[in-house]
C-alpha cells in the first residue's frame, strides 16, 4: 500500500482534485481539516496549546479560540513554529491511524495538505503530487470563495513556499489552469498508482 502527498497553493484546487481521486473510490486524508478538529478532541493536543498559549486558547465550552490563535500565530514566526510544533506530530498520529484502519481494502491513499512541503510530511509519504495554476487564476479562485479582498490573498500567499520550490520536491504535477482536463490527469496519474502497487 502506497501513501501519496498531494499540495499545491491556496487556490490551486488541490481539493478539488481530491474529490475526483475519491470518485475513484480512493480515500483522502484531509491534513488541514483533521488538524482543525483534533485541536478540540486530541486531549494531549489541546493540554500542548493549553500549556504554550494559556487557557484563553479555548472557549468556555471547549472550542478553540480561532481569534485569539490567529492573532498570536499570523505575524509570528516563532509562535507559528510553536504551534506547529504541537500540531504537526498529533496530525501524524490521526494519518497513522487513519491508514491502519483502512490499508488493507485499498491500493494507495492520500494525504492532501496545505503544508506538505513545509511540514516535511512529504517524506513519509512515497510519492508526491503538486497542483499548479497561475498566481493570477488562484487569486480570482479565492476571492470568490471565501469574499475576501486581492490583498488578503496575496497575504496569504505570501507565506506558502513557491511554486518554484515546490516543483523540485514534487514527483507529478497536475496543471489545473481551467486549459487542460484534470479529470484526464487524475485518471493518468491513478494508473501510474496502481501500477506502482503491482
Ligand atoms: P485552499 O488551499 O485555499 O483550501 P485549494 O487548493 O484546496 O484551496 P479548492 O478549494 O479546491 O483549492 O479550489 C479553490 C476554488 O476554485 C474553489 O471554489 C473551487 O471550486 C474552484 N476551482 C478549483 N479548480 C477549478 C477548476 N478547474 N475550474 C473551476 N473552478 C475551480
Amino acid at each position: 500500500m502506497i501513501k501519496i502527498g498531494i499540495t499545491g497553493g491556496i487556490g490551486s484546487g488541490k481539493t478539488t482534485v481530491c474529490r475526483i481521486f475519491e470518485k475513484l473510490g480512493i480515500p483522502v486524508f484531509y491534513a488541514d481539516t483533521v488538524a482543525k478538529e483534533i485541536m478540540i478532541t486530541d486531549p494531549v493536543l489541546r493540554e500542548g496549546i493549553i500549556n504554550t498559549f494559556g487557557q484563553e486558547s479555548y472557549e468556555n465550552d471547549g472550542r478553540l479560540n480561532n481569534k485569539y490563535i490567529a492573532q498570536l500565530v499570523f505575524n509570528d514566526k516563532k509562535e507559528l513554529e510553536k504551534l506547529n510544533a504541537l500540531v504537526h506530530p498529533a496530525v501524524f498520529r490521526a494519518f497513522d491511524s487513519w491508514e491502519e484502519a483502512i490499508a488493507a481494502d485499498v491500493p494507495y491513499t492520500l494525504k492532501e495538505a496545505a503544508l506538505l512541503f513545509e511540514s516535511g510530511s512529504y517524506q513519509l509519504c512515497d510519492k508526491n503530487i503538486l497542483v499548479t495554476a497561475p498566481a493570477a487564476v488562484k487569486i480570482e479562485r479565492v476571492m470568490e470563495r471565501d469574499g475576501v479582498t486581492r490583498a488578503q490573498v496575496e497575504a496569504r500567499m505570501d507565506k506558502q513556499l513557491s511554486d518554484d520550490e515546490k516543483n523540485k520536491m514534487a514527483d507529478f504535477l497536475i496543471t489545473n489552469d481551467e486549459s487542460q482536463s484534470v479529470i484526464l490527469q487524475v485518471l493518468e496519474l491513478h494508473h501510474q498508482f496502481i501500477n506502482l502497487t503491482k
